[in-house]
C-alpha cells in the first residue's frame, strides 16, 4: 500500500520536488527531472539516467558527485517523454557530450533515443547504453532483448566515475556497455505492489508462493513457487547467476543483494549469510559489497541478486568515491573531515598560551556570541545564498559560508575555553573559517577575522573608535587580499560602505549600537543594489549578464551577518557615546 498522497496523478511530481528539496545541497529540479546542484569546475561527459518513477534510489538519488549528473523523472512505472529526456540533458551538459543510460525497455528506448537525435542535431554528442542486466526476461542468445534491473546501479555507477574522472565520452560509452556485458541479475518477488490510490495490487502472487525472475514491473518471471527458506533461496540465487558466469577469467565481483521496496534490510542480511559464503567458495573476491534498497519497485517484496565480473578499470570506477543523496562512497576529500581531525584541532588549541585583561575577556564572551548568532543566521540562509550563486557563479556560496562560520565558532569556543581575549578568539575563529570553508569568501572572511582580531588584541575593552579601526582592518585585509574594488559586484560593495559609515557615524559622536545598525542599513541596500551590477571578479565574471538582476551572493551575505552581530558587537562594556 501507499498511503502518503494527495491527487495520486500528482504523485511522481510531488515526491520530485520533495526529494529536491530536502536534497537541495545536491540536486537541483529541472524541467523534466533534476540535475546536480553545481555544474562541475570543468566541462565532463554528462551521465544522464532515468526512467519512470517508483524504484527510489533509482534514478534520481544517485545524483551528484561520482554518480549521475542528472535523471530523467518520468510518471510511476512510466518512461518519461523525450523532451523531458532533452530537457534534463540540456540543463546537464557542461560541454563534453551525454550519454543517456537506462534499463532496456521499449518506450525509455524510443523517448531517450528521439532526445539524443534532437541533442545531436544541435551538434551535443549523444550516447545510449542501455542495461540488460536481468537472466530471467530473455535467454542469452537473445541478450539484447534482456530488460534492466538493479544492474543498472553498477553500470550508472561505472559510468558516473569514470566520467567524473575526465574520461571522454566514447570511452564512457565503451566502460557502460562493457560493465553491462559483464553484469548479470537474478530477481524474486514475494508480493505485488501498489501504485498510490489503487485499491489493488498491480499484480499478486498466491500468499506463500514467490515468484522468480518476476519483472520490477510485474512482468512474467520464469516461474512460481513456494517461499523456500532464505538458505534455499541464496543458494538458488547465486546457483543461477553463476550458471551464466560471462567469458571472463575475473574472480572479483562487484556483488548487489537489492531489496525491491518492502523487505526489510534485516531479511537481505539474512539472505547475504547465505549469498556471501557460496560466492567465496567459488573462489571470488567481493568487491564493496551491497545490501541494501538500490533500485526497487514502490512497496513490491522481494529481492535480486546481481554479480559484476570486474577487471581492473571497472574496479577502479566501482570502487571509486561518491556523494549523492542516495549513496555515498568513500571519503569524498570536500566534505569529509579525516577521522580524528577534531582531536587534532582542540590539541592544537590546547598548546596556545593565551593571557588577556578581564575586560577584553568579557569582550570575548559577547564575540562568542556574534559567531553563534552568524553560525546559526547562515545555516537558515544556505539554500538562499546558494541558489543565488548558482546563477551565475557555483553554488556553493551558501554551503562554504555555513561551513566556516561552523568552523569559526567551534575554534572560538574552544579559544574562549582556554582563555582567550577577544582579539585572540576572532584571530582563531578567522583561521578556522579560512581553512574549512573553501572557495573566494572563505578565505577572504577567515583573513578578515584575523586582521579584526588582530586590531582589537586582547589588551582592552574596545572603544567605538577601536571598533571602527578594527572594522576597517577587517575590509583593508579583505581588499588586499582580494583586490577587489567597488563595482566589481563583490561583497566589498558591502563591505566598504559599511566601514565608511560606522567611521563617519562613530566621529561624529554617535553611540556604537545606533552607528552600527546604520552601517548595516548602508550596507544591506548596497548589497541590494549590486543587482544592478556585472561582476568584474570572482567566478560570476565570465557569466555576467546572467547575473545582472541578481544581488551578489558575498555582499549579501556580509550585510546579512554584519546587521545581524551588531548588538553583539556594540553592548557593554563597549562605553556607551558620551554624550
Ligand atoms: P567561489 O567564488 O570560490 O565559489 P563563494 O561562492 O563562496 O566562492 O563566494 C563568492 C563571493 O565571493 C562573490 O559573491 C563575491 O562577493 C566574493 N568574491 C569573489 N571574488 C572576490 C574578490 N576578488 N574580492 C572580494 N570578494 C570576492
Ligand atoms: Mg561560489
Amino acid at each position: 500500500m501507499t498511503r502518503i498522497f494527495n491527487d495520486p496523478a500528482d504523485f511522481a511530481d510531488e515526491a520530485l520536488a520533495g526529494f529536491c528539496d530536502a536534497h537541495s545541497d545536491l540536486v537541483r529540479q529541472v524541467e523534466g527531472g533534476a540535475v546536480r546542484r553545481n555544474r562541475p569546475a570543468t566541462p565532463k561527459v554528462a551521465v544522464i539516467t532515468g526512467g519512470g518513477s517508483g524504484h527510489y534510489p533509482a534514478f534520481a538519488g544517485i545524483i551528484g558527485p561520482g554518480f549521475a549528473d542528472g535523471a530523467v523523472v518520468g510518471n510511476i512505472f512510466t518512461s518519461p517523454s523525450s523532451q523531458q529526456a532533452y530537457s534534463v540533458a540540456k540543463a546537464a551538459n557542461s560541454g563534453a557530450g551525454v550519454v543517456f543510460t537506462y534499463g532496456n525497455y521499449a518506450g525509455d528506448v524510443m523517448n531517450f533515443g528521439m532526445a539524443s537525435e534532437r541533442l545531436k542535431a544541435e551538434g551535443i554528442p549523444t550516447e545510449n547504453v542501455l542495461v540488460t542486466d536481468d537472466i530471467a526476461s530473455a535467454s542469452i542468445e537473445e541478450a539484447e532483448k534482456r530488460r534492466g534491473i538493479a544492474g543498472d546501479f553498477v553500470v550508472f555507477k561505472v559510468m558516473g566515475a569514470a566520467a567524473e574522472a575526465g574520461v571522454d565520452l566514447d570511452s564512457v560509452v565503451r566502460l557502460g556497455r562493457k560493465a553491462n556485458e559483464l553484469t548479470r541479475t537474478i530477481g524474486t518477488a514475494f508480493s505485488g505492489c501498489t501504485f498510490p490510490g489503487a485499491d489493488q495490487p498491480l499484480f499478486s502472487l498466491p500468499e506463500g508462493q514467490m515468484g522468480l525472475g518476476l519483472g520490477i514491473h510485474g512482468e512474467p518471471g520464469l516461474f512460481d513457487t513456494e517461499l523456500p527458506s532464505a538458505v534455499e533461496l541464496g543458494q538458488e540465487l547465486v546457483r543461477r547467476v553463476l550458471a551464466e558466469t560471462p567469458s571472463s577469467d575475473s574472480k572479483r565481483l562487484a556483488v548487489i543483494l537489492n531489496g525491491l521496496g518492502s523487505t526489510k534490510h534485516e531479511e537481505l542480511f539474512v539472505l547475504w549469510r547465505t549469498v556471501a559464503p557460496l560466492l567465496r567458495e567459488a573462489g571470488y573476491t567481493l568487491v564493496m559489497p551491497e545490501v541494501g534498497e538500490l533500485v526497487t519497485s514502490l512497496d513490491m517484496a522481494g529481492a535480486s541478486l546481481t554479480l559484476t565480473w570486474l577487471d581492473d578499470e571497472l574496479e577502479q570506477y566501482w570502487t571509486a568515491p561518491a556523494l549523492t543523496p542516495a549513496y555515498r562512497r568513500g571519503a569524498v576529500g570536500f566534505d569529509v573531515a579525516p577521522v580524528g581531525a577534531d582531536e587534532a584541532e582542540v590539541d592544537a588549541t590546547a598548546a596556545a598560551d593565551y593571557s588577556s585583561t578581564a575586560g577584553s575577556r568579557a569582550y570575548a564572551a559577547q564575540c562568542l556570541q556574534a559567531l553563534g548568532t552568524t553560525a546559526a543566521l547562515l545555516r537558515d540562509s544556505e539554500s538562499v545564498l546558494g541558489d543565488m550563486d548558482a546563477i551565475a557563479g557555483d553554488g556553493d556560496h551558501g554551503r562554504g559560508m555555513v561551513r566556516g562560520s561552523a568552523a569559526a565558532l567551534k575554534a572560538a569556543a574552544v579559544a574562549f575555553e582556554r582563555g582567550a581575549g577577544a582579539g585572540s578568539l576572532l584571530a582563531a575563529a578567522g583561521d578556522a573559517w579560512a581553512d574549512k570553508a573553501g572557495g573566494t569568501s572563505g578565505v577572504l572572511w577567515g583573513a578578515g577575522l584575523r586582521a579584526l582580531g588582530e586590531r582589537l588584541g586582547d589588551e582592552e575593552t574596545p572603544t567605538p573608535d577601536v571598533l571602527a579601526r578594527s572594522v576597517r582592518a577587517f575590509a583593508d585585509r579583505i581588499a588586499g587580499l582580494g583586490k577587489a574594488e567597488i563595482g566589481d559586484k563583490t561583497m566589498m560593495d558591502a563591505l566598504l560602505p559599511f566601514a565608511a559609515s560606522l567611521e563617519d557615524r562613530i566621529s561624529s559622536g554617535i553611540g556604537a549600537e545606533q552607528a552600527w545598525a546604520a552601517a548595516a542599513a548602508d550596507a544591506t541596500s548596497a548589497a541590494a543594489s549590486t543587482a544592478e551590477l556585472r561582476p568584474l571578479k570572482g567566478r560570476a565574471r565570465p557569466l555576467a549578464e546572467k547575473s545582472l538582476g541578481t544581488p551578489d551572493p558575498g555582499a549579501t551575505s556580509l550585510a546579512m551577518v554584519f546587521t545581524a552581530v551588531g548588538p553583539h558587537f556594540t553592548a557593554a562594556p563597549v562605553p556607551a557615546a558620551a554624550n
